[in-house]
């Protein structure tokens, strides 16, 4: 992985990219809890932060639909996607899971190389702030559920690992996409 400064500005025509360092399998922060955001003011750039270093890994390895800000070493209640279009959620709570449940492939940015099943939620309600402190609601089903429910763990430092259905099914990156990844991507 390409680990950039504060600033990347080796192209000035290029507008500057903030990508951070995403915090690997075994760093201790992402097991701790994030903390409720209280402070708004500083979310525009954690959301900058996010989106650029989000891009760098999809570009960079194909792989990458949210992030949480944790794995950015930001212990704040925020969760980053860009499936159709770019999303900040903060603060975001599940507040109703559909009985009926999923078996997906799942991976993560903090641990790339390994890939295994987990069983999630099919539809979920999830309430969160936006960046104008507004509240909002959403339901999702199938993979926004499944996506929705990885990056809000982060949040209490649960890893999608933590998880495994059967520690049997876990596959490298390689075997992975040899065998299954043209049915689900993953990340
Ligand atoms: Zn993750």
């Amino acid at each position: 992985m390409v680990l950039l400064g504060e600033k990347e500005t080796a192209l000035p025509w290029v507008s500057a990219l903030t990508v951070r360092e995403v915090l690997q399998l075994g760093n201790p922060i992402l097991r701790e809890r994030s903390f409720p955001v209280e402070d708004f003011s500083e979310l525009s750039s954690l959301k900058e932060d996010l989106s650029d270093t989000l891009l760098h890994w999809r570009k960079s390895t194909g792989y990458g639909r949210g992030i949480a800000a944790p794995q950015i070493g930001v212990l704040k209640r925020v969760v980053f996607t860009n499936v159709d279009e770019p999303w900040l959620l903060v603060n975001p709570k599940i507040i109703w899971k559909s009985p009926e449940r999923m078996i997906v492939w799942d991976a993560c940015l903090s641990y790339l190389t390994i890939f295994f099943q987990v069983s999630r939620a099919q539809q979920i309600k999830v309430t969160y702030q936006d960046m104008d402190r507004k509240e909002r609601e959403v339901e999702a089903e199938g993979a926004l559920s499944e996506l929705l429910q990885h990056e809000i763990d982060h949040l209490d430092g649960i890893l999608a690992i933590d998880r495994v259905l059967d520690l049997r099914t876990i596959c490298t990156k390689g075997e992975y996409e040899k065998r299954y990844a043209k049915k689900n991507k993953e990340s």
